[in-house]
């Protein structure tokens, strides 16, 4: 299970996401920072997502 904190990112947002697979989690972020903070969608946004990422056991 991975799991995703937005306020990781150094931002003040309550949103979080898990999933069994990292990709789907990382999709699930980039959509959410798009929209929430304007962030650029792509491979800047998702390899900052991809670094915060953590395994939950
Ligand atoms: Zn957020």
């Amino acid at each position: 299970m991975k799991k995703f904190e937005c306020k990781n990112l150094g931002v003040d947002c309550p949103f979080q996401v898990q999933a069994e697979d990292a990709e789907e989690v990382v999709a699930k972020a980039e959509e959410h920072a798009a929209m929430a903070h304007n962030m650029p969608r792509g491979d800047e946004t998702k390899n900052k997502i991809r670094a915060v990422i953590k395994d939950m056991v």
